[in-house]
């Protein structure tokens, strides 16, 4: 599932129509990403909007035209967003094409997990559920405190499944919070109630630091994070943990409270 870094990534894919304005739009009505709202309001809605700007909070998107329509957009599993030139034929599981003069804008969902909103705001500023979203780890407004103070809420949940909680930590998903515990040397399992301040003070700063490299290296150009981070030994069985202090220690790999959670016995041992 596409966490923050991957969710920017797919934002930037639409830029090409920047400035350009709607022709048409073909929707797929029986897709579930219309379980929301109507495709022929979806439509009704955009007509003749100028496409002016793009934003990510998370694991979601938010693009915004003219005259206050903002279309919300949040890829669930297998969502994609890409461009073709305009005029181009429509394929199987594209629920949603833009037709801008030059550009075509496109989300495909093989699966349709994904969710789509759409708000016209009379004013022209975004909507009040996006704003009233919670920081990012990779904005300002995540602080030490805030984060202390949300986890201490949940004195009996593993820090690894807190960090998937998306009130707390939005856009964080499986193999960030997986890379946040090894970097800071903590078992994935541990009840966040057992961790003393200085280990939730590193967790927080390894969140922002974490989401903010993820952002630079995959957010960019969809790179892959370096061999020195969990993520490139995680996926395959037999993986060792790369740090060198471990001496080649198998990595290993369990379910967590539903999820697949990797870490490594040695030095994540407490
Ligand atoms: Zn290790």
């Amino acid at each position: 599932m596409p966490e923050l870094a991957e969710v920017e990534f797919y934002r930037k894919q639409w830029d090409p129509g920047l400035g350009q304005s709607i022709k048409k739009i073909a929707t797929h009505p029986k897709a579930r990403i219309y379980r929301n709202i109507a495709a022929t309001a979806v439509q009704r809605g955009l007509k003749g909007h100028d496409f002016i700007r793009s934003h990510a909070h998370g694991k979601q998107m938010m693009f915004d035209f003219s005259d206050g329509a903002w279309l919300g957009l949040h890829l669930g599993m297998t969502g994609k967003l890409h461009t073709r030139p305009s005029g181009s034929e429509v394929e199987k599981h594209d629920h949603l094409v833009i037709e801008l003069a030059e550009t075509q804008l496109v989300f495909t969902d093989p699966r349709m997990f994904g969710k789509l909103t759409l708000d016209l705001t009379h004013d022209g500023a975004a909507p009040d559920w996006w704003q009233s979203l919670p920081p990012q780890p990779q904005d300002s407004g995540f602080t030490k405190a805030s984060h202390l103070t949300f986890a201490r809420r949940f004195p009996k949940t593993p820090i690894k499944t807190l960090l998937l909680d998306q009130r707390g930590y939005p856009g964080i998903g499986n193999w960030m919070a997986d890379e946040i515990c090894w970097k800071a040397k903590i078992a994935p399992q541990s009840p966040t109630g057992t961790l003393t301040d200085e280990q939730l003070n590193t967790i927080w700063k390894l969140t922002r630091q974490v989401s903010r490299d993820a952002i630079r290296i995959i957010g960019t150009d969809w790179s892959t994070p370096p061999k020195s981070w969990l993520f490139t030994h995680r996926w395959k069985d037999g993986g060792i943990c790369p740090r060198r202090a471990c001496d080649k220690a198998e990595l290993m790999r369990a379910d967590l409270r539903g999820r697949t959670t990797c870490w490594c016995p040695v030095c994540q041992a407490g």
